[in-house]
Parts: C-alpha cells; sequence; structure tokens
C-alpha cells in the first residue's frame, strides 16, 4: 500500500528534461540513446528503485561538500563550466589540496562494485578530462564511495589533452548527426552492453537496424506504432 504510493510518488515527479544541446556527463553514453534525446522519442520511465539510488547518491554528495568546508580546502562546489557552444555541466567541487588546484568528481556506487574498483571507469575518466579542460586544471580527483559501507577510494587523473580532443571531435560528429537527421549505429555490445540494460530506449532500439538509420523514415516507423 504505502510502497506502492511512495513508487508512484517518484515515477511522477521523474523529470526528463528536453535536451537541446550536450551535457558533460553524455561522455562515455550511447550516441544512438543521446540523439534520442535529442528528439524527444518516447522513453520508459525510470524505475522507482533506482530514482531513490539516485536520490541517495546526492545527498551522500552534499554530506562530502559539507565535509570540505570544514576542511577549510578552499573549495568551491556545483561550478558551471564556462559557456561555450557545445557543451554544459557542473563540476561537483574545485578545491585546492597544498597549494595545488583539483576538479572533483564524486561518484557513489554499492560495496560489489566499489570492491571490484581498481581503476577509475573510463566514462568517469571521460568526463572529468572535460571538466580539466574547461576549467583549464591541471589535475583532477575521482572520488568514489561504497554507499553501503561508506568506504571511500580515489583516484589522482591528470589532464589529456589528446583524450580531451578525441572527446570534443566526438560531440561535434553526433551534433552533425543530429542535425542532418541521421540516427547512430547501436553500441557494438548491444544489447549485453551496461547502458543498454538500464537505457529508456531499449524498446525503441530495437525498432532500427544496428547500423545508421536515416531519422525521417524511423521517426514515420515510431509514429505509426504509436498511433
Ligand atoms: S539499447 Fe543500447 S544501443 Fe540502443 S540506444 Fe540504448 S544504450 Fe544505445
Amino acid at each position: 500500500m504505502l510502497k506502492e504510493l511512495i513508487d508512484q510518488f517518484y515515477i511522477e515527479n521523474q523529470k526528463n528534461r528536453d535536451q537541446t544541446h550536450f551535457y558533460i556527463t553524455d561522455a562515455g553514453k550511447c550516441p544512438r540513446a543521446v540523439f534520442f534525446k535529442f528528439k524527444n522519442v518516447p522513453r520508459e520511465p525510470m524505475d522507482a528503485r533506482l530514482l531513490r539510488v539516485f536520490e541517495h547518491g546526492e545527498h551522500l554528495h552534499r554530506n562530502i561538500f559539507n565535509i570540505l568546508y570544514r576542511l577549510r580546502v578552499g573549495v568551491t562546489t556545483e561550478i558551471p563550466i564556462p559557456a561555450q557552444e557545445i557543451i554544459s555541466g557542473r563540476a561537483d567541487a574545485i578545491l585546492c589540496v597544498n597549494n595545488e588546484n583539483y576538479v572533483l568528481d564524486i561518484k557513489s556506487m554499492n560495496s560489489m562494485i566499489f570492491r571490484n574498483l581498481k581503476e577509475p571507469k573510463e566514462e568517469n575518466v571521460y568526463q572529468i578530462q572535460l571538466y580539466l579542460h574547461y576549467f583549464n586544471i591541471k589535475k583532477g580527483i575521482l572520488l568514489y564511495i561504497d554507499k553501503d559501507q561508506q568506504n571511500l577510494k580515489e583516484f589522482i587523473i591528470t589532464y589529456d589533452p589528446v583524450l580531451v580532443k578525441g572527446l570534443l571531435e566526438g560531440f561535434y560528429s553526433l551534433k552533425t548527426q543530429i542535425e542532418e537527421g541521421s540516427v547512430p549505429a547501436r553500441l557494438a555490445e548491444y544489447p549485453q552492453n551496461w547502458q543498454c540494460t538500464y537505457c529508456q530506449f531499449r524498446d525503441i532500439c530495437k525498432l532500427a537496424d544496428g547500423e545508421n538509420v536515416k531519422w525521417e523514415e524511423f521517426k514515420k516507423k515510431i509514429e505509426t506504432l504509436q498511433a
């Protein structure tokens, strides 16, 4: 009874923002899923449990911010990257330790994933590299929190201009595909890739071939099925 009411609350209050520009968190994401977001393709609502997991992650972030302020490490939190044409985003924090500036990005995960984490996740590295680029800071810290046991792990990331160039080229190329109406190919490991498991466009995605398809034709197919 109460469980259903709480679940319903989460489902009804989830926000599916219309996407008109890229977010830093799109780095490393499936280009086809990002394309679908730009085109407002109908998506499956997110599971209430998953929404609670995200909310819990935000609380953990705020706890860390609190500690950082008390540590007096010259911290500024939730800073938007400078405005430019292609991408927007907000770094968790910029702080100064031993006279050196760092961009901080905080991620939380369950104990099992945390235990097995020997190196930073690729998509997290992509995101922090973009923050380093836009803030012109040479070093970053990826701080991982074990949500169940409250353990911490950190990885120091050094700015890699070659990697950033590749990421930005990927965004520009996806921008062209969006403007020209060319639906990107599926991920190579579809449907086993973890992104497919959580993808809100799974049902739509399987209606198209695995390769690039023309958006106008595919859109008609979606509209016919919805009619
Ligand atoms: S199901 Fe997989 S390949 Fe298809 S859009 Fe989603 S993440 Fe991409």
